[in-house]
């Protein structure tokens, strides 16, 4: 399939290892190809999805993997051995990030336990896993869900991390904050909704070479797909919300987020 319009986009957060989109894989990379990406950035939640990655990205160009433990997963976790066994998978060639990682404090405890316990262990793999990044030089994907504060905190605990904020849906005072850092934004379909003037008032306003844009697929397809499993190709409707919202053609915004991904992907 030929690329529409030469426009080239990246998908910088697909759950490529999910099994919602695994069973039809192929199909999915050649209409991501179709509508124009140039590179998927495959994330992780568990060591699970990072190995599965590793093995997508050996054999599709178009993926790049990166490993690591999400923070509603970390209960999960079975090895005291899982630090240098995520260590391992993450010296591996072409990973391009520790991902995804940080801090979820609207889901309740996976285990059962106590909010306080449950958000000390996620905040310590959290930690870790930062820990990890630094030593090989590899940026980070960042989730955080009601807990930007607590992010924050461990973000700047650790100075030398290069972060993106993926699926940014926070204040501009918070995207002030992650950008005075030194992180990036990165926008999901959620651009794309009507109820999303927060979102949109950032993504029109922050600098033009800090933000990405990515799907998170399987999950929060963009409008005309609200609703729909999600897949890579649908980044492109991300793309010209935001170009829409800058006054930019999509042809710029692909360019400048592209160059951003591959800056902080290495990619
Ligand atoms: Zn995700």
């Amino acid at each position: 399939m030929e690329a529409e319009n030469n426009v080239s986009l990246v998908d910088t957060h697909a759950h490529l290892a999910s099994s919602k989109l695994r069973p039809d894989l192929d199909a999915i990379l050649e209409r991501s190809q179709g509508a124009g990406l140039s590179r998927i950035v495959s994330i992780a939640c568990d060591l699970e999805d990072s190995k599965t990655n590793l093995e997508l990205a050996g054999a599709n160009p178009l993926v790049s993997p990166t490993v690591g433990i999400h923070p509603l997963y970390v209960h999960e976790i079975e090895s005291p051995g899982w630090e240098s066994e995520l260590r391992e998978l993450a010296s591996s060639p072409g990973v391009a990030a520790i991902a995804e990682i940080g801090l979820d404090y609207f889901h309740p405890p996976g285990d059962g336990s106590s909010d306080a316990d449950w958000r000390k262990l996620q905040r310590e793999i959290f930690e870790r896993q930062l820990e990890i990044s630094i030593d090989l030089d590899l940026p980070v994907v960042v989730h955080q869900r009601e807990s930007a504060e607590d992010v924050t905190a461990v973000l700047r605990q650790f100075p030398e991390t290069r972060a993106v904020l993926h699926c940014f849906t926070g204040t501009m005072a918070e995207a002030e904050t992650a950008l005075d850092l030194g992180h990036y934004l990165s926008f999901t379909g959620i651009l794309t909704f009507n109820n999303a003037s927060q979102v949109q008032e950032v993504a029109a306003n922050a600098p033009l070479d800090r933000i990405m844009v990515e799907t998170d697929c399987p999950y929060l397809a963009p409008v005309p797909f609200r609703g729909k499993r999600c897949e890579p190709a649908y980044v492109r409707h991300t793309a010209e919300k935001l170009a829409l919202l800058r006054g930019l053609d999509l042809a710029e915004i692909a360019r400048a987020t592209s160059e951003n991904a591959s800056r902080f992907f290495a990619l």
